[in-house]
């Protein structure tokens, strides 16, 4: 379990120079915007976040002093909570490190075969592979082809989904599409027992998501108003279409026109839908284009409850990204999305462009693109890579976080367990708290282990004048010849201080 931390945003710092000192190692009094820009990329806080942008802008200067950086601080809680190894994964660095050898062993991975159901798909060059991180803090890192772009296709159905939901609401969406998960494959020609589309994620029910959105603006405004969402959950980062891939998916629609003329069958879209606008719209979606480096944004703005993590824009409402993460565990994979269920307990969406959208809720969103399919439409490498991924890291829902099991738990500092139940020990003992000390002893604390100082629970059980606490330490046979940094054992500590009973106590054998 994560102990909750003071955070630093809402407690000003009481040493702001202790930062300072830790970026200017040489003890020069300034530090460079450089080296700030290097500590906190560190940390996962790179160079072209808006946060760090803005920055440096006010600053104007390339030279940072220890004035210049206490008005810094309060104007960028980033900054101290990220050097304070305050945010989600404190330990940025190790993780990365990493996960770049859970990609390295996933590249070695060469089968499946990329969609060639349209030229712009069977072109893809098949050996690409990029992942890209951002938590919910914004700690980015990305590798292999982070910057070359590629387009959504199924994964522009989730951002559809939540579109509708915060437009209509959960009654209105639902009555037009459902929410199960369907075991059928993505187009396959079937609907639910109510004539509706099982869930927003396959291709009838993203169809008729579209159909529903803004309908009263034109077919321009109501693309741009997507595209538009896009770029915002991409911290600002403007999407690309492909014209080429939009031409194709027109051409070789047939399913997806027999999907959508199977629902105006049943009456499952409202009156007056144009079904070719609607159908139109989804192609579209589909052949919108960016690169995993970007697209991480848009999972961690899922993974923290709709709020972009750079922009710190709210984008959907977070009942509605609820509701989604809910339809990406179940039906985001496919017909393989129970065994991901299962195996990696997580929610995703993939598409056929080999692009896969993870979601660790309430820590980090990755995306993911390597363009090999499985015979079920999945990203080859894409699922390995979460595989691997799960295996190493407590990630999966139903991970436990109250037990120590054999996975890394990231969300946790170095030394977090060992180092609260000492200081709280120490911190116990001066205070006179000796039920508090027998909890921390029961859980494992070592009532021998002295601070830097040297200074032992007895020292400071002796300082605080805890007759009680000293008597109990004594009972349980901590070593009462240690001496702290000053050379004083606690029975030295207790003569100076003129406290007899203590002296009694410990002069006693
Ligand atoms: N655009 C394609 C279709 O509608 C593929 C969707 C997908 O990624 N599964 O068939």
């Amino acid at each position: 379990m994560q102990p909750s931390f003071p955070s630093s945003a809402e407690s000003p710092l009481s040493d702001p120079q202790a930062l300072f000192r830790l970026i200017d190692r040489h003890g020069r009094g300034f530090f460079s915007l450089e080296e700030l820009q290097l500590a906190l990329a560190a940390e996962g806080i790179l160079p072209d976040d808006q946060r760090i942008g803005r920055l440096m802008q006010e600053s104007g200067e390339t030279r940072i002093d220890a004035a210049q950086w206490e008005e810094l601080l309060q104007r960028h809680h980033i900054v101290q909570r990220a050097l304070l190894k305050e945010l989600v994964i404190p330990e940025f660095a190790a993780f990365r490190q990493s996960l770049e050898e859970i990609f390295e062993e996933t590249k070695k991975n060469e089968k499946g075969k990329v969609a060639d159901y349209i030229p712009q798909l069977a072109r893809v060059d098949p050996d690409q592979f990029a992942v890209s991180v951002c938590t919910i803090d914004g700690q980015r890192f990305s590798l292999g082809d982070a910057s070359t772009n590629f387009c959504l296709q199924s994964t522009c159905k989730p951002v559809n989904y939540c579109l509708a939901m915060d437009e209509l609401g959960e009654e209105k969406v639902h009555s037009h599409v459902g929410r199960e998960p369907s075991g059928r494959t993505f187009n396959e020609l079937s609907l639910n027992n109510d004539g509706l589309p099982h869930n927003p994620l396959i291709n009838a029910g993203a169809i008729m998501c579209l159909s529903l959105l803004k309908r009263e603006l034109s077919p321009a405004d109501r693309f741009d108003y997507v595209f538009d969402t896009w770029r915002r959950l991409c911290a600002g980062h403007a999407p690309a279409f492909n014209n080429a891939v939009y031409l194709s998916e027109r051409q070789t629609a047939d399913r997806n026109f027999a999907l959508a003329y199977f629902m105006r069958e049943k009456k499952a879209f409202p009156p007056d839908t144009d079904l070719i606008e609607a159908l139109e719209f989804y192609f579209q979606c589909c052949s919108i284009e960016s690169c995993t480096h970007h697209l991480a944004l848009a999972a961690a703005t899922l993974a923290n409850a709709g709020i972009n993590p750079l922009t710190d824009e709210e984008i959907f409402d977070d009942e509605t990204v609820q509701h989604c993460m809910s339809l990406m565990l179940t039906c985001g994979m496919y017909d393989f999305s129970g065994e991901f269920a299962f195996r990696i307990g997580l929610p995703a969406k993939s598409g056929v462009s080999g692009a896969l959208f993870l979601v660790v809720p309430n820590v980090m969103g990755i995306s993911i693109w390597s363009p090999r399919l499985d015979k079920i439409g999945n990203s080859v490498r894409g699922v390995e890579f979460c595989e691997r991924l799960i295996e190493r890291y407590n990630f999966h829902l139903f991970d436990s976080l109250t037990r120590e099991t054999a996975k890394i738990n990231p969300r946790r500092r170095k030394y977090e367990g060992e180092f609260h139940r000492h200081i709280h020990l120490l911190y116990a003992a001066s205070c006179g708290d000796l039920d508090e000390i027998k909890r921390l002893e029961a859980a494992g604390a070592d009532l021998n282990l002295s601070d830097y100082d040297g200074r032992t629970a007895l020292h400071l059980a002796v300082a605080e004048n805890r007759p009680e606490v000293v008597a109990y330490l004594l009972s349980r046979q901590v070593d009462r010849t240690k001496q702290d940094r000053w050379g004083n054992t606690p029975l030295e500590e207790a003569r100076r201080l003129e406290f007899a009973a203590l002296v009694g106590l410990l002069a006693r054998g």
